[in-house]
């Protein structure tokens, strides 16, 4: 038997950061160094951009199909962003977590605050670029968007990073794989957390001490020394 007896449940990790930190890159990443995590897909009522596929990236649903969402209680959390609904369907997270799996919520600040709320142990990641001048760059370089949307977009970044203080760890995304590597140090770091032990099996003290004392390498040292 193991010495350790450690609670099965997955965490749950929310990452958040401003359009063009890269989060969704990141995660995207995270496949090639870890497979025991599931990211939750969300449901938004704004247009597929180009390259984007219904139920990978998002469940592209008209406005009406998420306001019944909402009626119906469906969803963990959701958010107004840039005029747009998003949301994260309940569904499948708990089952995920109590397999032992992490979930992943690629979600904005309101949203993230809002999970943390109501799961209070949850842990929020903030991604930031490497500077300002980049991610004005990486907004103009996507060309998904036009001007006056990449100019929204980056000044709601000037908001979003303002409340950093608000999440647990920071990770600045100026190499991918070195963003990517650093997520899931903490992932793997939050996993080995004390909070997370249910039981530690150290056996019996008299029972294993005789055993110790019998034992022939023991002796053997002691015969060395001397
Ligand atoms: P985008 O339109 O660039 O895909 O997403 C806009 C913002 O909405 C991003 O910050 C993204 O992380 C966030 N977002 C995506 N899905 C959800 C969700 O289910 N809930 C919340 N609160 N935000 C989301």
């Amino acid at each position: 038997m193991g010495i350790l007896k450690e609670k099965v449940k997955g965490n749950l990790i929310v990452v958040s950061g401003p359009s063009g930190s890269g989060k969704n890159s990141i995660v995207n990443n995270l496949y090639k160094y870890n497979n025991n995590f599931w990211e939750s897909i969300s449901m938004t009522t704004r247009q597929k951009r180009t390259g984007e596929v219904d139920k990978k990236d998002y469940y592209f649903i008209s406005e009406e199909e998420f306001l019944d969402n909402i009626k119906n209680n469906n969803l963990l959390e959701y958010t107004n962003y840039n005029g747009f609904y998003y949301g994260t369907p309940k569904s499948h997270i708990m089952e995920k977590l109590n397999a032992g799996i992490d979930v992943i919520l690629v979600i904005e600040i309101e949203g993230a605050l809002k999970v943390k709320e109501l799961i209070p142990d949850t842990i929020c990641i903030f991604i930031l670029p490497p500077s300002m001048q980049e991610l004005k760059r990486r907004l103009i370089s996507r060309n998904t968007e036009n001007k006056d949307k990449i100019i929204k977009r980056f000044t709601t970044a000037y908001k979003e990073i303002n409340e950093i203080t608000k999440y647990n760890y920071v990770i600045v995304n100026d190499n991918l794989d070195e963003a990517t590597i650093t997520l899931n140090s903490i992932l793997i770091s939050e996993r080995s957390r004390v909070d997370r032990i249910e039981d530690i099996h150290l056996g019996n003290m008299e029972e294993e001490l005789h055993e110790l004392l019998i034992d022939k390498d023991l002796n053997n040292t002691e015969r060395n020394i001397a």
